[in-house]
């Protein structure tokens, strides 16, 4: 039985005592088994797959045990980094049907920032109080072979201590490609002059039949994996992405948690798991028919319920995509697992030109609010989550906040 959108988001106020009994019986018991071990190991292929077709009653038991699992695991810190994006170009050969961001090289609107331009933000990021740069771009066709690692150069040399997470796989087989080194050459390269660590995007579904859809230039599910596995054995950590709400079904997102948990356990550098909702507007994917309008309320909730359940024992930390979520979305999903607001993003280009609303930055006193607001400990983070140091108001309003005593 599907909830209303009302219904459903009353869940937080609920105990598993009050959910348990109402969900179905092989849902209860594989929640249970699992807030038990802890480990997402313990469910079999069937139950995975059950969980992330639940719905009505099973979906809210499924979304109230995520949570009481990520209090277990990861306690009541909502983390976040102050960072900033740099999009250094928007101009991009690919053509992702999904993407509204990238633009041909003689559009009007289409931007390319020089190495000083980068240096320059960096540092600017580093003056007010950023920790990372984010740098991804389009891929133009005529980019200088060894671009990828002058820009490394031009932003530690302007910010020596700016953690660097950087490029996406698709723009590391594109390096690759350009300047015909191999990948892992290639990496220690980038690694040596400044990377730190890698966005896992480029992964929106590792399915080869969705990928072709969704944009049929794109690395292969096999090139994703390699990129990535060959990043972590060569000391480079990456996060993990999933985009949902397009044209991909349930299984898809229990096949793509049950490969990262793969990986994981051979190399353990995934830092954290993002789940990328997907923004229709101004996308050839939704205007060609290929695609429904975004997600549901429905499967927001669960993505974020479903990858702390079935990543528990693997991949720690759980973040919500604030760019794409409104704000009540956003507290909702860290009701539902998650444990991290991402980074601040002084610039944030890709979101804003696909339609979504959420805005260009968030201050990491808003973030504060936003934390404070469902009685969670807020936070600042590094990239790697080694170091975080929680940030409360000087003069906190005890009777809003209702703070939990937890710091575990
Ligand atoms: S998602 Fe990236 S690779 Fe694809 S078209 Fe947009 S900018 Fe290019």
């Amino acid at each position: 039985m599907a909830w209303h959108a009302s219904e459903l988001t009353l869940f937080p106020s609920l105990t598993w005592d009050d959910v348990a009994p109402t969900a179905s019986a092989p849902i209860r018991s594989a929640l249970d088994r699992v807030l038990q071990q802890q480990d997402g190991a313990c469910l079999s292929d069937e139950e995975r797959r059950a969980l992330a077709y639940s719905e009505g009653s099973d979906l809210r038991a499924l979304l109230v045990a995520a949570d009481m699992l990520r209090r277990e695991l990861v306690g009541n810190i909502v983390s976040y980094v102050v960072n900033r994006n740099m999009n250094f170009t928007n101009i991009c050969f690919v053509g992702c049907k999904f993407c509204a961001f990238s633009r041909g090289p003689r559009e009007a609107d289409s931007y390319f920032h020089s190495l000083e331009d980068m240096g320059r933000k960096a540092k600017e990021a580093w003056d007010l109080g950023a920790t990372e740069v984010c740098i991804q771009g389009g891929l133009p066709r005529d980019l200088a072979p060894f671009y990828y690692r002058d820009i490394l150069r031009a932003v530690k040399n302007a910010t020596p201590r700016m953690h660097i997470h950087a490029f996406s796989p698709m723009e590391i087989v594109y390096g690759v490609e350009l300047t015909g080194m191999p990948l892992r050459d290639y990496l220690l390269m980038l690694r040596d002059n400044g990377l730190d660590t890698l966005p896992g995007t480029a992964a929106e579904i590792l399915d080869d039949e969705v990928r072709h859809v969704l944009s049929r230039n794109k690395l292969s599910t096999a090139q994703w994996q390699e990129v990535i596995r060959t990043a972590h054995q060569c000391g480079i950590p990456s996060t993990s992405t999933l985009m949902y709400g397009h044209m991909e079904t349930p299984d898809h997102w229990v096949r793509q948690l049950a490969l990262l948990r793969q990986i994981q356990s051979e190399t353990g550098g995934f830092t954290e798991f993002v789940p990328l909702g997907f923004v229709h507007q101004n996308t050839l994917l939704f205007q060609q028919g290929l695609a429904r309008t975004g997600p549901t309320l429905e499967e927001h909730l669960k993505i974020h319920a479903l990858a702390r359940i079935l990543l528990a024992g693997s991949i720690q930390n759980i973040q919500v995509s604030w760019v794409k979520l409104n704000r009540k979305l956003s507290q909702l999903c860290l009701q539902a697992g998650a444990n991290d607001y991402g980074g601040t993003l002084m610039e944030e280009n890709i979101s804003r030109e696909a339609g979504a609303t959420a805005g260009q930055y968030t201050s990491p006193e808003d973030f504060q609010a936003l934390i404070l607001e469902i009685g969670r400990i807020p936070a600042e983070r590094n990239t790697k989550y080694s170091r975080m140091q929680i940030k409360l108001p000087v003069d906190p309003a005890p009777q809003e906040w209702a703070l939990d005593a937890e710091f575990a």
